[in-house]
């Protein structure tokens, strides 16, 4: 490695002339633009390390977010810059259409395999959650084309899921405000209540009995429509977008009994849950049941290089295999040689590291137990975890979990209360939500927290003060 490429060597920014030519030039994705000019342009983030973000200001930020969900190593892993420096020298690129393979994709689809359980021996690539759910979309209607019955096209989804942004994606996701803007969902998806027990259980409903009712509203939408009109059903093991929203137990294993009734094939969208969030390599092993489709991003790469895939179990490919004939369907950078190198130094590392051992042993209980301490707060309605995956609800009264007016405007009020303490959280609606790197230590989760109850209280005193 030259001195050049030693990741200690930071470079510097003319910050104000970057603020410059990004308002000028720069589109940023989920932003409204008129408001991000108004409020004085972007925060530039220059450099990480570890759990770190720097900006240009000269502000050190805790990342309780890890990026959007992905950077699940942690910043600065120099091994992953030398993986992918390797192969680009080496190999940095060739396609894998028209019969041929690249090493690092091979080794990458063996070891993928070998997480996933027996049932799952073929990977396809792709380079993003989005892709990977347009590769579902297609290979859900080949399936049932080529088992001859092409009736069954319906993929029923549940309201607030978020599977991606292009065309598939936004559809078969829940996100009403994505589906306003753009005409969707495309025919032949359609949604139902989510399992979130914190604002769709009736007074006085266990959250045992909640999560059968969620399930039966996936069965009784099969029978308004037909069993033989419906191809599948998808969710997240846990639905991240939508407010780390952690089903009942009861939930997943009648879904999987309603999907094995009428033929559905299940779909687990792991693109946030897979490579070790929730605590196992994948989020419906934590959850305890057995999808067919499985569509992985993010966390696959620590999202140092983009890269996606669907794992597809041995009872969709044999059907594609014998009768299928040519998949006429695939990326110019599907299974990329230097991203599936990095893809593979990154397991290597979670493994070496136990790195999904210690987010179900330790930091995944400790965030439960730091989240909890917030439970007394006026505001919070609820925490809950899974793995490294959290939640605090906001909300006007705790007893009957009543939601403030306007809901998004008190999360988004108490996110920019966090951001401006130098930590990072989301707020999905008045739903605070943290996702943290993997190797976060406990003194940073509990600066994590103890930044949310500051936030908090800030935020308390905005309500106070505007009267909501
Ligand atoms: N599925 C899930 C569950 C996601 O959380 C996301 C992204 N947050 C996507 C799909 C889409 O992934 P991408 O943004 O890489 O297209």
């Amino acid at each position: 490695m030259t001195e050049t490429l030693d990741k200690n060597s930071v470079r510097n920014y003319d910050i104000e002339e970057l603020k410059r030519l990004d308002k000028a030039h720069h589109w940023h994705p989920f932003t409204d633009t008129k408001a991000l000019h108004q409020e004085g342009g972007a925060r530039v983030i220059t450099r990480a390390e570890g759990c770190y973000l720097y900006d240009g200001d000269g502000n050190k930020m805790l990342d309780g977010m890890a990026g959007l969900w992905c950077v699940n190593v942690g910043y600065g892993r120099q091994e992953l810059a030398e993986a992918a420096y390797r192969q680009m020298l080496e190999l940095p690129y060739y396609n894998t259409f028209f019969k041929t393979a690249t090493p690092p994709a091979i080794e990458l689809s063996a070891k993928i395999a070998s997480l996933m359980g027996e049932n799952f021996n073929h990977i396809f690539y792709s380079n993003s959650g989005s892709e990977a759910n347009d590769t579902v979309l297609r290979m859900v209607r080949h399936y049932w084309n080529l088992k001859g019955k092409p009736n069954k096209k319906t993929i029923i989804s549940r309201w607030n899921a978020y599977h991606g942004s292009t065309v598939a994606g936004a559809s078969l996701g829940g996100m009403k405000a994505m589906h306003k803007q753009a005409d969707l969902p495309i025919p032949g998806i359609t949604h139902v209540m989510q399992p979130h027990w914190f604002d769709n259980a009736e007074p006085g409903e266990s959250r045992e009995d909640f999560g059968m009712r969620a399930a039966h509203a996936i069965e009784q939408r099969i029978l308004e429509l037909g069993p033989d009109n419906v191809a599948a059903f998808i969710g997240e093991p846990v639905q991240g977008a939508g407010g780390v929203v952690i089903p009942p137990s009861t939930y997943w294993p009648e879904v999987q009994r309603i999907c094995e009734k009428y033929d559905l094939l299940l779909i687990a969208d792991e693109v946030i849950c897979g490579f070790g969030r929730t605590g196992s390599w994948f989020g419906h092993q934590t959850l305890g049941f057995t999808p067919d489709l499985v569509p992985m991003a993010k966390g696959m790469s620590s999202g140092y290089l983009p890269i996606s895939a669907l794992a597809v179990s041995d009872k969709v490919a044999q059907v594609l295999f014998e009768k299928g004939g040519e998949f006429y369907h695939g990326y110019t950078y599907s299974g990329h040689p230097a991203a599936c190198a990095v893809a593979l130094k990154n397991i290597e590392i979670m493994e070496r590291e136990h790195l999904v051992e210690k987010v179900r042993d330790e930091t995944g209980p400790y965030l439960a137990e730091a989240l909890a301490t917030l439970r007394d707060h006026p505001l919070v309605g609820e925490t809950r975890t899974l793995g490294l995956l959290g939640a605090v609800e906001i909300c006007k009264n705790k007893e009957t979990r009543q939601r403030f007016a306007d809901v998004g405007k008190v999360g988004t009020i108490c996110r920019d209360h966090i951001m401006k303490l130098n930590a990072i959280a989301r707020a999905c609606g008045d739903t605070m939500v943290v996702s943290p790197p993997f190797i976060i230590e406990k003194s940073q989760i509990d600066d994590l927290v103890a930044a949310l109850r500051a936030a908090l209280d800030a935020t308390a005193a905005d309500i106070e003060r505007l009267g909501l």
